[in-house]
């Protein structure tokens, strides 16, 4: 009987070493293809300050794989990044979104701002500043409409290069956030060293809000010192009206998650914005 379980077992984990091995295959391979064949796709998030307007939208990618279907970034990205395929694909995420800020300009919806996640590897590259410069020189973005989100670690890889690249950025205008603020190790007095102009707390502990008494209590002090250091805040994953009620009242400015929307594609993000906004939906039709 034991003998009959081991093999079973390991028949399981065997099946389910190849299902896994054959979707890194199949990812490997078509990562590149995807982006010729146009498969990447951006959904939009808003983000709302507290009292209720449209302050951005963040873009978020997603693969349209033929056989897997909707991929999310955690299951494709690392890949990318291990391949350096991130970098063409960041360049594209880039464009992508600056062009769709400029459709819907056009078409009369108000997005003030758009926010777009970097890449360690693609912050590593020079091409970077050009990229940035080109995409609002061709698309004709005012460069304080876009907000370029990093991450802690990318900061304290290279803490001397990253001073000068972020600084280079902000001579573009553009605005800079720390993303998942709380996840690493890096004090708030540390990111003052840096030119940042967004701290997005990290939804891990916006998830325990209101009652867990840690999420709490660290929650509060994050904005209240994040705030007095001059960055404005952003709470990520805000799901309820309750955690919702507790940060705007922690003093926390900007607030996204899925009690607002979830990330949108373009057409469904347009009906939000209409919804919202209907002295434009007329215009939008
Ligand atoms: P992130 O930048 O921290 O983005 C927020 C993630 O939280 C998104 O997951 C979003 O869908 C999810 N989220 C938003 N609100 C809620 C909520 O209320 N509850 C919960 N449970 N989740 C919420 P997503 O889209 O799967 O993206 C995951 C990560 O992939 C992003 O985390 C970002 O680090 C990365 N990513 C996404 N797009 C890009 C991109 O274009 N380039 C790069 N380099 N990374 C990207
Ligand atoms: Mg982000
Ligand atoms: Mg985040
Ligand atoms: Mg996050």
């Amino acid at each position: 009987r034991a003998k009959e379980a081991g093999k079973n077992t390991y028949q399981f984990f065997d099946a389910q070493m190849n299902a896994q091995t054959f979707e890194r295959l199949l990812m490997e391979s078509g990562l590149r293809q995807g982006l010729e064949r146009q498969e990447f796709e951006l959904h939009y998030q808003p983000q709302v300050s507290c009292d209720g307007r449209l302050e951005g939208v963040e873009a978020l990618l997603r693969w349209r794989h033929p056989q897997l279907g909707l991929v999310p970034p955690g299951r494709f990205i690392p890949l990318a990044e291990e391949t350096g395929l991130i970098k063409p694909i960041g360049a594209w995420v880039l464009r992508e979104a600056c062009h769709q800020m400029v459709a819907w300009d056009k078409l009369g919806f108000s997005v003030p701002r758009l926010a777009v996640n970097l890449s360690a590897r693609q912050f590593e590259q020079h091409t970077l500043l050009h990229e940035v410069n080109d995409v609002l020189a061709v698309t004709g973005l005012a460069a304080s409409r876009l907000e370029l989100e990093i991450t802690e670690s990318m900061l304290m890889q290279n803490p001397q290069e990253a001073v000068s690249l972020l600084g280079e950025l902000k001579a573009l205008g553009v605005k800079l956030s720390v993303d998942d603020f709380g996840t690493g190790y890096s004090s708030l007095s540390t990111l003052k060293r840096y030119p940042l102009d967004y701290l997005k707390v990290d939804r891990s502990f916006v998830e325990g809000l209101p009652d867990d008494e840690d999420s709490a209590a660290i929650t509060e002090a994050i904005i209240a010192m994040a705030r007095k250091l001059k960055f404005t805040v952003i709470a990520e994953g805000v799901e309820t009206a309750a955690q919702s009620a507790f940060l705007a009242n922690a003093g926390c400015a900007i607030l996204q998650g899925y009690y607002y929307s979830r990330p949108l594609p373009v057409a469904e993000l347009q009906r939000w914005l209409a919804a919202r906004q209907p002295a434009l939906a007329e215009m939008a039709r």
